[in-house]
C-alpha cells in the first residue's frame, strides 16, 4: 500500500491475526501496548479468496486503528469520528486486494466501473437508511406501540421509500425489501453510516489519486476523533458531500453503456 518499510514494520507490530469463527472482524485495542486483532476465516485447505478479501478489509481497519491510537496528538483524541470513517478506510484496502497479490486489472473502464459500483452501493443502502430514520422518528412519536404495530409500520415505510426512489427505476411497485435489516431496531441509526461511508470513501479515493496513499493515510487518520465535517475538511479540504459522486457517475454513464 506504499508504507515505507519502517512504518510498515511499526504498524504490523501492533497487529496480530486470529482465525475467525464467523466471517471476519477487526478488534481494535483500547490501550497502547495491546494488539489490534485481525480475524478472518482460514479453511482446512488454507485461505480462499473470500477469506483473503475479508482479511484485507479487516487489515484496513487494523491499520486505521493503529494510526488513530499511536499517531494522534493525545490519547483522548484516539479513534475516528464515527464508524463511517473506518469503513471508508477498510473499503480502500479491500479494493486493492488483487493489486497486493500482483494481479493487475487493465480494464480501461476500471475507474468508471468503480464509480458506478460505489454509486449503486450507496443508492441501495440509502434506501434502508431512510427506512431506519423514518422508523425511529415514528417510534419516538409512538412510545407505546406494540410489536405488531411496529412491524406493520416498518413494512409500509419500506414500501413508501421504495415507491418514491426505486419503483420507477426498477419497474416494480410496493416492494417491501428495504425492511430487511432487522438489526436497525437493536442498533439504532447505524445503517446511515454505510452510505455516508461510501461518500467518504469516494471523496478520499479522489484525494488519494496521484498522491502517496500511505503518507496521506497517516496524515489524515492521525487527526483522531474530530467532529465529522472538521475531520473531512482536514482530510480533503471540503466537507462530506454527495456532489463528487454524482458528477463522476454522470461522467461514467456517458462512457459505460
Ligand atoms: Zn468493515
Amino acid at each position: 500500500m506504499g508504507f515505507k518499510p519502517d512504518k510498515a514494520k511499526e504498524i504490523a507490530s501492533h497487529i496480530t491475526v486470529d482465525p475467525a469463527r464467523g466471517s471476519g472482524h477487526a478488534w481494535g485495542s483500547q490501550m497502547k501496548g495491546d494488539k489490534n486483532h485481525l480475524r478472518t476465516r482460514v479453511g482446512k485447505n488454507g485461505m480462499d479468496y473470500k477469506g483473503y478479501n475479508i482479511a484485507v478489509h479487516e487489515l484496513g481497519h487494523n491499520v486505521e486503528q493503529t494510526i488513530s491510537l499511536y499517531m494522534v496528538d493525545n490519547y483522548l483524541m484516539a479513534g475516528v469520528p464515527n464508524t463511517a470513517f473506518t469503513e471508508a478506510f477498510a473499503f480502500t484496502f479491500q479494493k486493492h486486494d488483487l493489486d497486493l497479490l500482483g494481479i493487475k486489472d487493465n480494464d480501461p473502464n476500471k475507474e468508471y466501473l468503480a464509480t458506478l459500483d460505489n454509486f449503486w452501493m450507496a443508492y441501495e443502502i440509502m434506501g434502508v437508511s431512510l427506512v431506519d430514520m423514518k422508523v425511529w422518528t415514528w417510534m419516538y412519536a409512538h412510545p407505546d406501540a406494540t410489536p405488531a404495530q411496529l412491524k406493520e409500520t416498518v413494512i409500509s415505510m419500506a414500501k413508501e421509500v421504495w415507491n418514491k426512489y426505486y419503483a420507477d427505476v426498477l419497474g416494480v411497485k410496493d416492494c417491501p425489501i428495504l425492511a430487511i435489516y432487522s438489526h436497525m431496531i437493536d442498533s439504532p441509526l447505524y445503517l446511515p453510516n454505510y452510505p455516508v461511508g461510501h461518500l467518504i470513501d469516494f471523496q478520499l479515493a479522489q484525494w488519494f489519486k496521484g498522491k502517496n496513499f500511505a503518507d496521506e493515510a497517516i496524515r489524515i487518520y492521525s487527526a483522531g476523533k474530530l467532529i465529522p465535517q472538521e475531520w473531512m475538511k482536514h482530510a480533503v479540504g471540503s466537507e462530506i458531500s454527495i456532489k463528487p459522486m454524482i458528477e463522476a457517475t454522470d461522467a461514467a454513464i456517458k462512457v459505460v453503456k
